[in-house]
């Protein structure tokens, strides 16, 4: 089982090494405003050639589900220069967020739009790396945040390939029960392609996007330990502090799992 985790962008290959960490998950741009294509990287060539695993969170700004025409179209168009980017340092993985529409509109219409996103990047041969939907925590119109909702947001993509990433944090904190979230999730999606091993600082249902450490917060880590094992998934932490917050994280779920 891969462990690993979000890391800065600059040289992950050294983050992965402070930390023992066999896979990386970093962002290619500024997550919170950038709308432009990522820059080829330098060491992209080093990055495919790694031990490591890579996967790649795309920017926080995308939002498919949207009915913002502002917003829906640029977003798919920079989730497939993500794609893009991501085949050419090797990633297995883009994760993306569950997206929302805004008050008032209907979510049926966001479950259509997500479903022609894929359409449309399926006119041009598909995306280049496998995209991951993750469910979030927050928010009242979120297409993945309650699995209610994540249940219709499969009925619209679930046969155009798509990966699932599950985030603890973003269960806990968005009302979803751990203690069978896997089977919960299988069910749905019936594939789990990469697991964020979070604590959270929220309470459970809070709808707080606040990621702690295992052992840290709201969330017993042996809860996040047994998701792991029914999962059989890689996993990456995104947990605060920095270098020895992750390493300690990392440690003790090897030890837990056994790896
Ligand atoms: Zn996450």
């Amino acid at each position: 089982m891969r462990i690993g985790a979000h890391v800065d962008a600059t040289d992950p290959l050294h983050e992965a090494a402070l930390r023992k960490a066999d896979a990386v998950q970093f962002f290619l741009t500024d997550p919170q405003k950038d709308w432009k294509a990522p820059q080829p990287r330098e060491d992209a060539a080093l990055l495919r050639a790694s031990e490591v695993d890579i996967y790649i969170h795309a920017p926080y700004v995308i939002n498919l589900a949207t009915t913002n025409n502002r917003i829906r179209i640029p977003s798919r168009k920079l989730l497939t220069s993500h794609a893009e980017a991501a085949a050419a340092v090797g990633a297995k993985g883009l994760v993306v967020h569950g997206g929302h529409v805004n008050a008032g509109d209907d979510l049926a219409v966001g479950f259509d739009n997500w479903r022609k996103a894929f359409v449309q990047a399926a006119e041009t041969g598909g995306h280049r790396t496998p995209v991951f939907i993750e469910n979030t925590a927050g928010g009242d119109n979120a297409c993945a945040r309650r699995f209610d909702n994540l249940a219709r947001l499969w009925d619209a993509v679930g046969d155009y390939g798509v990966g699932f990433c599950l985030d603890t944090c973003h269960a806990h904190a968005g009302g979803e029960d751990l203690l069978d979230v896997v089977d919960r999730v299988k069910a749905i999606t019936g594939r789990i392609d990469l697991i964020h091993a979070n604590g959270s600082k929220g309470d459970f249902n809070s709808g707080q996007d606040r990621h702690d450490n295992l052992g840290s917060g709201t969330i017993d880590p042996e809860l996040v330990v047994e998701v792991i094992r029914a999962a059989g998934a890689p996993v990456i932490v995104e947990t605060p502090g920095g270098v020895d917050g992750q390493a300690a994280d990392i440690a003790y779920l090897r030890d837990r799992l056994g790896r």
